[in-house]
């Protein structure tokens, strides 16, 4: 279905989005400009969620979700945009007309949009109505979905080689079926239709659009698994499948697991596992991380016993310690997928099981590394060296002191090491991290460190430095400063002016700015090694900059996906140069 941008503006005028959440929300009341209630979406007792008329939008600031009519609907019953448009349109008595015309106006990311929602109502439909797909409802039932669980992840089945035909006959151009994705040219100048004669699995993204498909085979065929390729409106890695589907449980809970496969995820909801999902046939990354930090704070991994599943936790599980996010690894009998599981079992017992089997991070490192260094040549003096040294890289990932501490403490326990040995080893091994010296030194804390403002600070912590040891001055140019009042600091402090007549400088240029001052001479930081110091926030600071450029990138080139912005090739060219330079730079590493 394709709906002109008239009919839309036509739909949200005629929906006042004051009156619309009223219906959910009772008591959205009237405070000033705005309307007041508490937040549909996340716990509160003190309203944060407010509505502007005028501008017509909604905004929490506990949960920061925000958006317009549509958005809201969308998350208040957790439905597709389209979905939520069809319903008011519903509401207000307006026809939405599908005509050609319409899809030739709309814009090449809507088109596509508009391909998979059709090309999902289509499969769908096959797969509860055509004597064609008997066999794919078997297989569905075999596996314990539920007819219920189909229409929830609207689940397909592709008949042989049909798509294209069907999307020609509504309208679409071939070239517009296969930026879908959903078709590739053969060798013999036909198409390959990926999907075909495949249970077809939508992938949803978080605003509950289908932005491509993942298919099984149920014949005996390889690949038994097969995902329609990225596209303008699909990144693999930055999707869970089945996420969308368990957005509300999941605004409440803020528990995530990671399975392995779809069905994994499909059948964990339906037997009411909450944060059930599943990586898109690929290795788990970065982008994840981001996805899943905004709607949990605790991930479970539960991954198959197998090498393969071992692996894919102990990767998963790294960039998840890299990254601060708090999570564990259960384990699966061996030979057993998470849905014969639940099927067998049901759900208290998978939810004991995931709480008996689950293992801290070092926990499955040190019974990872056991197995790996010991399994072979036995434990000799040589391999426990190296399955500690292992084991201490592992630790450096994670930069909660805390944390590195307990953990090695436990290696020392279980490993059967001298814990004093292992300490010295440590610091060793990881001379300086920045981070660490915030904390021994600065006594600055997690949040701070984290902060928005992290640049800044560090732009604060390196003027510092500089204060100290006026010698530095010559290494760094003035511009090098974004703050504008560390620039001005430095330029004062390269006229040669002291700590004091600096202070008393700046009061008379802007008051005020002597408060920040002091303060910011006040809370120096003693590093034991300077030049390291100076070397490492130096690096941080950059790392920082060019991470910034590349997410303001980013956003760039969102907006160009979603056609709100002229196309421009460059953009991309210039993104991953960005991401391949600041992987070289690293992060914390001297
Ligand atoms: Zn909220």
């Amino acid at each position: 279905m394709a709906i002109s941008e008239d009919i839309i503006e036509k739909i949200r005028l005629s929906n006042s989005i004051e009156s619309i959440v009223q219906e959910y929300l009772p008591d959205l009341k009237r405070i000033g400009r705005n309307w007041k209630a508490c937040c549909p979406f996340h716990n509160e007792n003190t309203p944060s969620f407010l509505v502007n008329p005028e501008k017509g939008i909604f905004k929490c600031f506990g949960c920061n979700v925000g958006g317009d009519v549509f958005k809201f609907v969308m998350l208040t019953d957790n439905i597709s945009w389209y979905e939520s448009v069809r319903k008011l349109a519903k509401k207000a008595n307006i026809e939405i007309e599908e005509t050609k015309q319409d899809i030739v106006k709309t814009s090449e990311r809507a088109k596509i949009f508009d391909i998979l929602e059709n090309s999902t109502m289509f499969y769908h439909k096959y797969l509860l109505e055509s004597a064609g797909a008997e066999k794919a409802r078997e297989y569905l039932k075999d596996r314990g979905i539920s007819r219920e669980t189909i229409n929830k992840f609207k689940l397909g089945y592709a008949p042989k080689e049909r798509i294209l035909e069907f999307a020609l006959k509504k309208g679409y151009t071939t070239e517009s079926v296969q930026k879908a994705g959903l078709i590739k040219e053969n060798e013999k100048g036909g198409f390959f239709e990926y999907m075909s004669e495949r249970i077809v699995f939508p992938i949803f993204d978080v605003q509950g659009r289908i932005i491509a498909f993942g298919g099984r085979t149920i014949l005996d065929r390889a690949p038994k698994y097969l995902n329609t390729p990225e596209t303008i409106v699909y990144l693999k890695s930055s999707n869970l499948y089945g996420l969308f589907q368990t957005l509300p449980e999941l605004r409440r809970e803020r528990k995530i697991i990671i399975l392995e496969g779809y069905i994994d995820a499909i059948v964990s909801q339906q037997f009411g596992v909450t944060g059930a999902v599943a990586t898109l046939g690929t290795a788990f990354n970065k982008n994840h991380v981001k996805l899943i930090s905004r709607y949990s704070d605790a991930v479970t991994l539960l991954f198959d016993s197998d090498d393969a599943g071992r692996i894919a936790a102990h990767r998963a599980l790294e960039i998840l310690v890299e990254n601060g996010v708090e999570c564990k690894v259960s384990n699966l009998p061996e030979h057993m997928d998470a849905d014969e599981y639940l099927n067998q079992y049901g759900r208290e017992e998978f939810l004991n099981l995931l709480e008996s089997s689950s293992n801290g991070p070092i926990d499955f490192m040190i019974t990872k590394v056991r197995g790996d260094f010991f399994s072979k040549n036995g434990e000799t003096p040589e391999t426990k060296a190296k399955a500690v040294y292992f084991l201490l890289d592992f630790i450096t990932k994670n930069s909660n002191l805390v944390l590195q501490r307990e953990w090695i403490k436990t290696v020392a326990q279980r490993m059967n090491v001298d814990e004093e040995i292992l300490w010295n080893e440590f610091k060793k091994k990881h001379k300086l991290k920045f981070k660490n010296y915030l904390r021994h030194y600065g006594d600055l804390d997690l949040h701070t460190v984290k902060d928005r403002r992290l640049s800044m600070s560090l732009e604060e912590n390196f003027l510092n430095i500089i204060l100290n040891n006026r010698n530095y001055i010559e290494k760094v140019d003035c511009n090098f400063f974004e703050d504008v009042r560390c620039r001005r600091v430095f330029k004062l402090a390269t006229s040669g002016l002291s700590e004091a007549e600096i202070s008393d400088a700046l009061s008379k240029e802007n008051k005020g700015d002597e408060d920040w001052f002091s303060g910011l001479v006040l809370n120096a930081i003693k590093y034991s090694n300077i030049e390291e110091a100076f070397d490492i926030i130096l690096k941080e600071i950059k790392t920082n900059r060019l991470e910034r450029k590349r997410l303001q990138l980013e956003k760039e080139i969102l907006l160009m996906i979603e056609g709100k912005r002229e196309k421009d090739k460059r953009l991309f060219c210039e993104y991953k140069e960005l991401t391949s330079l600041s992987k070289g730079l690293g992060k914390w590493n001297a």
